[in-house]
């Protein structure tokens, strides 16, 4: 009888309970916003904490949580597995993004990551829309978003690069925008939509890229603000095509006919001006975050990186971009106020990698540091392989990998797993060559930490290189002048990552935090399924 009243009694408790949590609704933000700036170094936000206002940057910082140890876990370091990774919470090895081109073994050519011919541009004559996620083999954060509410949820990804709006945006995506240089339009793709949607058509005509080219390119502040970078004219930074100095003005009326027309906007910070003005287009028309279902806006700030290739991080032009933005955001989160209230937002800013001082500087500076030149000892290498296989057996040396002519090796009887030890170990005796690493490894061992790590986490089988290659810190292949990124090293790795709005607490942790930890985090908030092939972990004080 005792036993039965308490039987009878836990059945009333557990009714309780359940009538409790079923009488509450799950809790979700109105609105996600995911920004990626394109190249930012961690070090940014205080490298120009003096000269940012206290609307951008700094009031995410003091009004938002800031993880400040928070780094890429794979190589290559590049745009399209960065935003690729931080969607879908891993690495290449698993969403299959392994850079922004790789080699296909089974078309024997290379391919673009987001290319896709089955549809046509939308918005455009030019080709620039024949895209798709198609090569993406994960789910991000927002196909969870939309597969747990039958699609109600609309999630949109914006930037000036296709590969930064359209992967971050996901598979199931309403739709992604990005730039064509041809128009100065933001167009589409086939795979989304059959045609822009007025309001697009509508900001496309109001020639916003024009208006932004219109003058010159002039230092936001004094010069003397700018004491954290180097001189405007030194060795180190590129210049527009037809400037003679790198110095500012940038005359931007001027250059536009030999830097790309209205692509030029691409190299300047106003096409960040112009990815803000559009990102808040899109909310306004697509009233996200106000119909009741929880909205997902993905934003990619690309200028960031074009300018921080040609100038470098030690430029005035850097500086000067990073105050601009900061002045972008400040815009945005304004906005944000009224347009929806900070906590019924949810938004987080991050990047894809960061990058490396130029090398010709470190190396003045007496920073072991310089650039490879694959040309030589790829070819020296094909020589050797002659020599020994009776073939050259190099079909591609990309993103730090070669590509070996296995149905050659197979037709020959000979051992693959041999040819790649023998040429990783031809390839150690070059300068500038710290590590080298066969498939055969890849597909047998298991690394936890170490530069071999960072090659399994962006090792796909399928997909990969028969060797895979380390440079030595600071060493890279690209011009003497800005500056690059893909290592494995904490300067291309090292990220900022701050979360603001809706219930994320004031404050900063130092532990460390992969980037595969972003899209569970955000998923843990919403109350949804991880993405489908997420290896991260939600970060702990932002989600209890
Ligand atoms: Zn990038």
């Amino acid at each position: 009888m005792l036993r039965k009243k308490s039987s009878l009694l836990f059945l009333f408790l557990t009714c309780l309970t359940l009538s409790q949590s079923v009488a509450q609704t799950v809790e979700q933000p109105k609105l996600v916003i995911g920004i990626v700036v394109d190249q930012m170094r961690y070090d940014y936000i205080y490298r120009y904490w003096d000269n940012y206002s206290e609307y951008g940057f700094k009031r995410l910082v003091n009004e938002g949580y800031f993880c400040r140890n928070v780094n890429y876990t794979y190589v290559p370091t590049y745009t399209a597995p960065g935003h690729a990774s931080i969607y879908t919470g891993t690495t290449p090895s698993m969403h299959g993004i392994i850079g922004n081109n790789w080699f296909d073994r089974t078309r024997n050519k290379t391919i673009y990551c987001t290319a896709d011919y089955a549809y046509k541009t939308v918005g455009s004559t030019s080709s620039a829309g024949q895209m798709s996620p198609h090569n993406m083999l994960a789910t991000t954060v927002g196909d969870e978003l939309r597969l747990s509410n039958n699609k109600k949820s609309k999630v949109i990804g914006i930037a000036l690069k296709d590969r930064g709006a359209i992967l971050p945006a996901g598979h199931t995506a309403n739709a992604a925008y990005w730039f064509d240089d041809l128009t100065g339009n933001f167009i589409s793709s086939s795979f989304y939509l059959n045609e822009l949607p007025a309001w697009v058509n509508a900001f496309n005509k109001e020639n916003h890229v024009q208006k932004l080219l219109n003058n010159s390119w002039e230092l936001l502040l004094s010069p003397d603000k700018y004491s954290q970078s180097n001189a405007d004219v030194n060795k180190y930074e590129g210049m527009f095509k037809s400037e003679t100095s790198p110095a500012f003005p940038h005359r931007l009326p001027l250059l536009m006919k030999d830097n790309g027309g209205l692509g030029l906007v691409r190299l300047t910070p106003f096409g960040n001006t112009l990815t803000k003005d559009f990102a808040i287009a899109t909310l306004e028309a697509e009233q996200l975050g106000k119909k009741g279902t929880t909205d997902f806006l993905t934003i990619s700030f690309s200028s960031t990186d074009y300018i921080g290739h040609q100038f470098g991080p030690g430029s005035m032009e850097m500086q000067d971009t990073y105050l601009r933005l900061d002045k972008d955001l400040a815009d945005l989160l304004g906005f944000l106020d009224t347009y929806i209230g900070k906590k019924n937002v949810l938004l987080f800013l991050t990047a894809d990698h960061a990058g490396v001082e130029n090398p010709a500087q470190l190396g003045d500076l007496n920073i072991p540091s310089g650039y490879f030149d694959s040309e030589h000892p790829i070819d020296s290498l094909k020589s050797y392989l002659a020599r020994s296989y009776g073939d050259t057996l190099v079909l591609s040396y990309s993103n730090e990998q070669i590509y070996l002519n296995q149905s050659y090796i197979r037709s020959k009887n000979l051992n693959l797993e041999n040819i790649q030890t023998d040429v990783a170990g031809y390839m150690l005796k070059f300068r500038g060559i710290a590590n080298t690493a066969t498939a055969s490894t890849m597909n047998t061992s298991e690394f936890k930490n170490g530069v071999k790590s960072f090659m399994q986490n962006g090792y796909n089988q399928k997909r990969s290189g028969d060797v895979l290659i380390n440079y030595e810190p600071a060493w890279i292949e690209f011009s003497r002048t800005g500056t690059t990124h893909g290592s494995p090293y904490s300067y291309d790795t090292h990220v900022p990552l701050i979360f603001y709005g809706y219930t994320i607490p004031k404050g900063s942790n130092s532990e460390a935090i992969s980037i595969s930890d972003i899209a569970p985090t955000i998923a843990q908030l919403l109350n949804i399924q991880f993405p489908n092939a997420c290896s991260g972990k939600p970060i702990i004080q932002l989600t209890k």
